[in-house]
């Protein structure tokens, strides 16, 4: 594999509620992870305005990033995109804008596996070698290990995300958006653990179910929002902690990873710290700005790819919004 040293990549995700402009060196250097949010005025995310969202601040959040970096558009040399999985308008907005910087300027275009980016920044960024990751966030739960050329994927919810399950809930009961810090801080102060439903189904999960009676077991106005954040939280993170530790029993790995958004939580992270250690594992857990959903896993994996020989012509740059991590060939491991 020829290593181009010397590359300097600006990488956009836009999968679903954040817009990240990402510009990273070949010598692991983050020189710029600008993230803007998008907080939408009710419900849950609306994939239609999210990307509106994305649209009417690309061009700002691209200067921004250029402005931190230091750096013109013309030093920059490969320009990487999440090409999925995800919410397809939010993708589209991404990767049109990718399109449109890689065309004018004449640069190479490299489209990233959003979960396979969030391993790789996680590795960078931590100094995990071989790793098992458990990737928590607003669209994905996910654990998945390095095997045979892939990231396969040892477990994943069958629903939805624990972030989502998270937002949601705090919607409806009034809390902070996203809901996740919130939960976290109103988790510490409960005790009574009111009994949910715990679906684990071989090493797969689901949370649409703990969503609903979560939402019931409000609405009978007989708990206080205390005790329900502590139940809400313990139930989801003892269904983690089980598919963790089975593929971590499974795989051998030497290292567990945790990243995500939902990496951010104090709790889940001293639940894994504890799993690595019960099985001689190192555990890992990526810095928030790293481990929820930014612009620099996208263009530091971009250019992991590109010195593999990854190139995304423009005809083939269409976005696949359930495009699988273990769909993807991972030559750099080799
Ligand atoms: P991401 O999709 O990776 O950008 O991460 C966003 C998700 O992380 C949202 O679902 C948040 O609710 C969740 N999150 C952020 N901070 C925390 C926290 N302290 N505890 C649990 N979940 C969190
Ligand atoms: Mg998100």
């Amino acid at each position: 594999m020829v290593w181009f040293s010397d590359l300097i990549s600006l990488g956009i995700e836009s999968t679903a509620d954040n817009l990240g402009i990402g510009i990273v060196s070949s010598d692991h250097e983050v020189l710029a992870n600008y993230v803007k949010i998008h907080v939408p005025l009710e419900g849950g995310i609306h994939p239609r305005e999210a990307a509106r969202h994305h649209s009417e601040y690309m061009g700002a959040s691209i200067k921004t990033a250029l402005n931190q970096a230091g750096i013109t558009m013309s030093e920059v040399d490969i320009i990487s995109f999440a090409q999925g999985p995800g919410l397809g308008p939010c993708l589209r907005t991404g990767a049109t804008g990718a399109r449109a910087l890689a065309a004018y300027l004449n640069k190479p275009l490299v489209g990233v596996n959003h979960c396979v980016a969030h391993v790789e920044i996680g590795r960078m960024a931590t100094g995990a070698v071989d790793p098992l990751t458990l990737y928590v966030s607003g669209g994905n739960t996910i654990v998945s290990g390095y095997e045979s050329g892939r990231y396969r994927i040892f477990g994943e919810t069958l629903d939805i995300a624990v972030g989502n399950c998270f937002d949601t809930f705090a919607r409806a009961a009034g809390l902070e958006y996203p809901g996740g810090p919130d939960i976290e801080r109103k988790a510490a102060l409960g005790s009574k653990l009111i009994p949910l439903p715990y679906a684990v189904k071989g090493m797969d999960l689901s949370y649409s179910g703990l969503l609903t009676s979560i939402t019931s077991e409000y609405e009978t106005g007989k708990h206080s929002i205390e005790d329900l954040c502590f139940s809400l939280q313990e139930t989801a993170y003892a269904m983690l902690g089980e598919v963790t530790e089975r593929a971590l029993a499974h795989t051998s790995k030497p290292e567990l990873l945790l990243t995500g958004g939902v990496a951010a939580n104090k709790r889940l992270a001293s639940m894994v710290r504890d799993i690595a250690e019960d099985h001689g594992a190192t555990p890992f857990v990526v810095p928030i700005k790293l481990a929820q959903d930014n612009g620099a896993m996208i263009a530091w994996t971009g250019i992991i790819a590109y010195n593999a020989g990854y190139r995304t012509p423009l005809e083939s740059s269409y976005v696949n919004p359930s495009w699988r991590m273990d769909q993807v060939e991972i030559p750099w491991r080799n």
